[in-house]
């Protein structure tokens, strides 16, 4: 049933069975925030969390804390929360560092791999409207290692699975468009071919259901500020399979993924498992925080899990989707996300010529919160961005945002000098 009034809406989100888990958050009165796809909003838990590290762990305990207050061991202990959200065993994941930083580490790991088992293979395919930070790590090691970086739309992956390539490497769900890959299918096509996969979960993790060990996938990362509502920088997380974790040091081989960081021996003997993944001494507040944002999500675990967020997310995106085709039509948006329910993460993009921006900014000033990514004036027009993340979001939010867009277009609001200068951050 799609509901189809306002009333509706409400009768839906009273019988939503994961209602309750708003209250978890410190949302400001009166904003629809259809961004949790870049930034998660702030868990109610949070501010007195970081208090307590600032003021108790570090103000009191000194450095005593490391050991009494477990922050040397909340890498691992975050990536045993991030593993259950993403089909990874316990001891599987840590928390640390960036989501490029990981990257760079597991690139590194597989054209490692490569090198050894098919040295043959010297190419590196990955999308082209991969997000950019991971295309230029993925080139800058190429250069590096005198590998080729192969960029294709997503209908030209399976064909580009040939005997050169070593490496496939893609983001689960489009950070543009939110279509997402069959991560099972296609590391299997990868695996047929020769080509190990490497996945980035940016906009996966603590979004859709994830599994890594399912699917056979060689070497994952994924970002802790987005849908795992880690706050800003927070670290991201790492995962390898077992299979390869030992294989290889990682090349950043710092002091803490050394086997036994407090015998300060000269010589690197790397952890076992996926502790070799850390490198330096992490963040720790920032730990505390990705840690509180973290548990917003096992939360749902009594309530049927990732699955029932999905649920939930489909039913927000497929709504989204109708109301916007019904109560905005004629103004020259155009569905730039899959209807397909495989291949849809948690977001929605609507593809317009021009005036993309503007409308954002004009939602914005009405508490309406998305985003907006740049086209390339090509094949990928300029997009505005809706993430519905279904811990907070409900069907009513659902309603007024699209009545708010209705009314900025409607009104040609959207044209005002104010909404048509770009900012720093978009
Ligand atoms: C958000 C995002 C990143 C972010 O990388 P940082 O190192 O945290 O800046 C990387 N890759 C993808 C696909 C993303 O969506």
């Amino acid at each position: 049933m799609t509901p189809n009034s306002l009333e509706d809406c409400r009768q839906a989100d009273a019988q939503d069975p994961l209602r309750e888990l708003r209250h978890q958050f410190d949302l400001p009165d009166g904003v629809i925030y259809l961004d949790g796809n870049s930034l998660g909003v702030l868990p109610r838990a949070t501010a007195a969390r970081v208090a307590k590290v600032v003021t108790q762990e570090w103000g009191q305990g000194l450095i005593r804390s490391w050991n009494t207050a477990g922050w040397f061991d909340s890498p691992r202990r975050a990536g045993d929360k991030i593993a259950r959200l993403v089909g990874g065993n316990p001891s599987e994941v840590v928390a640390t560092d960036s989501t490029s930083i990981n990257l760079f580490k597991v690139l590194s790991a597989a054209l490692n791999m490569a090198r050894e088992d098919a040295p043959q293979r010297k190419t590196l395919v990955s999308e082209r409207s991969n997000f950019p930070t991971d295309l230029y790590i993925a080139e800058a090691l190429c250069r590096e290692r005198g590998y080729t970086l192969k960029l294709v739309e997503p209908e030209a992956i399976a064909a580009s699975l040939t005997t050169d390539v070593a490496v496939l490497m893609l983001t689960h769900v489009n950070y543009r468009t939110g279509a997402m890959h069959d991560m099972a299918a296609v590391t299997a096509a990868a695996h047929a071919a020769g080509i190990l996969a490497v996945w980035d979960l940016a906009h996966s993790a603590g979004a859709v259901p994830v599994d890594l060990t399912g699917a056979q996938a060689d070497f994952a990362v994924g970002c802790g500020y987005k849908y795992l509502n880690g706050g800003p920088g927070a670290p991201a997380f790492v995962w390898v399979a077992p299979r390869h974790a030992e294989r290889f040091w990682q090349p950043l081989a710092g002091w803490w993924g050394h086997a036994t960081p407090f015998t300060f021996n000269a010589d690197y003997q790397p952890a076992p498992g996926i502790t070799r993944y850390l490198c330096g001494t992490q963040p720790i507040i920032s730990m505390a925080a990705l840690e509180c944002g973290l548990d917003t999500l096992l939360a749902v675990e009594p309530l049927g899990g990732m699955a029932a967020l999905r649920a939930k997310s489909l039913a927000l995106t497929d709504l989204f989707i109708e109301l916007v085709e019904t109560r905005c039509a004629g103004h020259g948006l155009t569905l730039a996300t899959p209807r397909v329910h495989a291949q849809r993460g948690s977001q929605v993009c609507l593809a317009r010529g021009a005036g993309a921006y503007a409308i954002v900014q004009a939602l914005i000033a009405r508490n309406v919160i998305g985003d907006f990514r740049a086209g390339d004036g090509g094949l990928h027009p300029d997009i505005l961005r809706f993430g519905f993340t279904p811990l907070y979001i409900g069907f009513e939010d659902v309603w007024q945002a699209v009545e708010h867009l209705r009314q900025v277009l409607d009104s040609g609001e959207w044209q005002r000098p104010e909404f048509n200068q770009k900012h720093a951050v978009t």
